[in-house]
């Protein structure tokens, strides 16, 4: 049932090129987070997401120091060592420090196109879309001059019907997780995710679609295991996924950029294309780097934890990211005066040993259970 979508993951140059050469549309990396992926695929784009991999840092310890997160440090080693030649241009968001010098960096080192959908710092509504106007026009206007192609109603009406269509059918897969915990392999789950970062969209639904009819077929798993909500900004190294599996432990919802901070954005509405941006961008999930003080990050985790039914939350840091940590030390605290388990484990995307960490997960696990 999950194989295609390992398949993908596990072959992830190979997928992207097989599909550049069928589409015939010019492959634009899209760095974390937010950048809406209707705005490339109307412009004649094929988007694919890059949110950090495993590779062993070689070169791109010579441009950013130890302490920048492994996500920008791996994603800049992708390019260093030519890995992503079939990605002709990069999308930006101005999601944090790191990422608007990452992308000083591209501008300097490479010469590939680079632009940004920078995301305001303002409070009103009327603000945030004075902001975007202004950010929209260079980000279309960039888009379009990169594939030569020029957006019109119909392609963001095709493209928003088809992305929102994607999130719509992920949303179904964390509900039937929620409902039917142990349904499946916490591996297979992300796996599925994941393989979204790569496949163009219309070949991503149409496997989706056939997975949720199988899924929903399946019946809920007797036995009663500890049941964990994992927060945090990506959910990678994905096999660290199969410590999950083997200690019988469901995760049964998350609190991820990469996760349901995306899935949970409702259809990009492209009536207003600027209302429709800044809605896209601060709704519905609240996110660490993202500054919305109306839209408060506890209360918002405690309703998860308690509609996932979860028996406490494990923060999934990587590190570096300042946003993650500056966030996490109160979240953790309102938890735990709430009376929610809680625990942080921290890790790089390079690693490849697990022990330790499967020590740590275990840990948490028999405090759940206990
Ligand atoms: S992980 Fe954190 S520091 Fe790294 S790019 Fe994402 S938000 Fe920025």
């Amino acid at each position: 049932m999950f194989d295609p979508f390992h398949e993908v993951v596990t072959n992830v140059s190979k997928t992207i090129m097989q599909f550049e050469a069928q589409l015939r549309r010019p492959v634009i990396g899209v760095m974390p987070a937010y950048f809406p992926m209707e705005l490339i695929y109307a412009a004649g784009g094929y988007p694919v997401q890059l949110w950090g991999n495993n590779l062993t840092l070689e070169k791109s310890d010579a441009y950013l120091q130890s302490y920048c997160c492994s996500i920008s440090r791996s994603v800049l080693e992708l390019e260093l060592r030519e890995i992503s030649k079939m990605v002709k241009a990069y999308a930006f968001t101005s999601l944090c420090d790191t990422l608007i010098n990452l992308r000083e960096l591209y501008r300097r080192l490479f010469s590939k196109p680079t632009l940004q959908l920078s995301i305001p710092i303002t409070q009103t509504e009327e603000a945030r879309q004075a902001y975007i106007k202004n950010v929209l026009k260079s980000v279309t206007t960039g888009l379009e001059e990169i594939t030569g192609q020029q957006i019109t109603q119909a392609s963001l009406i095709e493209a928003a019907t088809l992305y929102g269509h994607t999130r719509s059918l992920q949303r179904k897969l964390y509900n039937i997780r929620r409902q039917k915990p142990g349904i499946m392999k916490n591996h297979d789950f992300y796996t599925v995710l994941k393989a979204g970062f790569f496949l163009p969209a219309g070949a991503y639904n149409q496997l989706l679609e056939t997975l949720l009819h199988n899924l929903e077929a399946l019946s809920q798993p007797q036995d009663s295991r500890p049941k964990v909500l994992i927060s945090g900004m990506v959910f990678d190294p994905i096999d660290t996924y199969k410590i999950f599996d083997e200690l019988k432990f469901d995760i049964v919802d998350d609190d991820l950029a990469n996760g349901w901070r995306t899935v949970s954005k409702e259809n990009l509405q492209i009536e207003n294309l600027v209302e429709g941006i800044t809605q896209y961008l601060f709704n519905p999930a609240p996110c660490c780097c993202i500054y919305n003080p109306e839209n408060d990050r506890h209360t918002y985790l405690l309703n998860r934890v308690k509609q996932s039914g979860a028996d406490g939350v494990l923060f999934w840091y990587i590190k570096f990211c300042e946003p993650d940590a500056f966030d996490r030390p109160q979240l953790m605290n309102r938890l735990k005066a709430e009376g929610i388990p809680a625990a942080f484990i921290d890790m790089e995307l390079s690693m490849s040993n697990f022990e330790a960490l499967k020590t740590r997960i275990n840990a948490f696990c028999e405090i759940l259970e206990g």
